[in-house]
């Protein structure tokens, strides 16, 4: 039957993409590492100075090499799950990698970069609102924006005027749970949707210096709620809602190798907490047999608990480096990913 829901293994992409060297990689004379065979979706991993036989293979849904563009990442990304938010589901795209190795450049791209260097985010919201220019007179569209962060397993609103208050998490009755007074902002346009970006990465960028820490040892989720109303045959409006998570996570870079003490390691315990929470809720679903879904171990899985699983869609983009120097985090990020899928 058509109406038959996919298996969440199906619903569940994970891949991975290479950044170029950097400038500063070439001057150093640094060696690349990582090689993607795009046809087979598999990244070999080479260890410095080692032989073939050193190297190990890891297959995942894509890999994506340092020459794909931010426009192949999109249609190969989130193409699909924009179009499942519009049709009223929900969807996540997570990038996960350690700091540097491009989670930011793929889901924002550089800010005032040129249009062909814009990542996910700007992207998608293009795709929504060209959409809705194109449908039917009988759907009308209600689209909401909202954008927080998670640090240290506790919520900020990044569109709040007081972006240091805290929200809590709750339960919802219906199922689900909510994250009480975030603020949502009814959007109408792609350059609306923009200002909204712009005021939520500026005020984390101000209440990071505030707090001494930096925007990589916080999760950030942008979300995008598209509601629509179209006519039916009955002359009834029919609602459906999708909401879309767009999740920049932590750094993964293990924060116990940098020799952290105090509210430095406690704050690198939770995040390796939350990462390892995600991962197991990502690995539960793909197996498909486990009964217990462990979301409620980190506030970021309670919190997208709506939108993993079930009649939803969720890409992990496992962003790493290319060079030797990043040998142990690059096999760090291919082992978590793999964990993710692997059944
Ligand atoms: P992260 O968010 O994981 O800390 P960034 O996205 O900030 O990493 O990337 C680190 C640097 O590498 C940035 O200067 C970024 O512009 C550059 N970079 C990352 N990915 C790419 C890519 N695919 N192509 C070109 N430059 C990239």
């Amino acid at each position: 039957s058509p109406l038959k829901s996919k298996s969440s293994s199906e619903c569940v992409k994970v891949v991975v993409r290479v950044r170029p060297l950097s400038s500063k990689e070439i001057s150093e004379g640094r060696e690349v590492i990582v090689t993607m065979d795009t046809k087979r979706g598999v990244a070999i991993l080479h260890r410095p100075g080692g032989t073939d036989r050193d190297a190990k293979d890891f297959t995942f849904d894509a890999v994506f090499g340092a020459d794909m563009t931010q426009q192949q990442i999109f249609d190969d990304t989130a193409a699909d799950i924009l179009d499942s938010v519009m049709d009223g589901f929900n969807g996540t795209i997570f990038a996960y990698g350690q700091t540097g190795a491009g989670k930011s450049h793929t889901m924002s791209g550089p800010q005032d970069g040129p249009p062909e260097l814009q990542g996910l985010l700007p992207r998608s919201f293009s795709h929504i609102f060209n959409n809705i220019d194109t449908t039917s007179q009988d759907t009308t569209y209600l689209v909401r924006g909202s954008y927080l962060e998670i640090y240290n397993e506790e919520i900020r609103d990044l569109l709040s005027k007081n972006p240091k208050g805290r929200c809590e998490l709750k339960d919802n009755p219906q199922g689900g749970v909510y994250v009480k007074d975030l603020s949502a902002f009814v959007v109408k346009s792609t350059e609306e949707m923009h200002q909204i970006l712009q005021t939520g990465l500026a005020n984390r960028a101000v209440s990071a210096t505030q707090m001494n820490e930096t925007s990589s040892r916080s999760h950030s989720i942008f979300m995008i709620t598209v509601e629509q109303c179209a006519m039916g045959m009955d002359g009834e409006g029919h609602i459906r809602v999708g909401k879309l998570n767009m999740v920049d996570l932590a750094g993964s870079e293990r924060q116990s190798k940098t020799g952290a003490t105090g509210e430095r390691l406690k704050e690198a315990t939770k995040i390796n907490l939350s990462l390892s929470a995600l991962g197991n809720v990502i690995s539960a679903l793909v197996d498909g047999k486990s009964s217990h879904i462990p979301y409620r171990d980190s506030k970021l899985t309670r919190l997208l608990q709506d939108s993993l699983g079930g009649n939803t869609k969720t890409v992990m983009v496992a962003n790493i480096g290319p060079a030797d120097y990043n040998y142990d985090e690059t096999m760090s990020t291919l082992r978590y990913a793999y964990r993710a899928k692997s059944i």
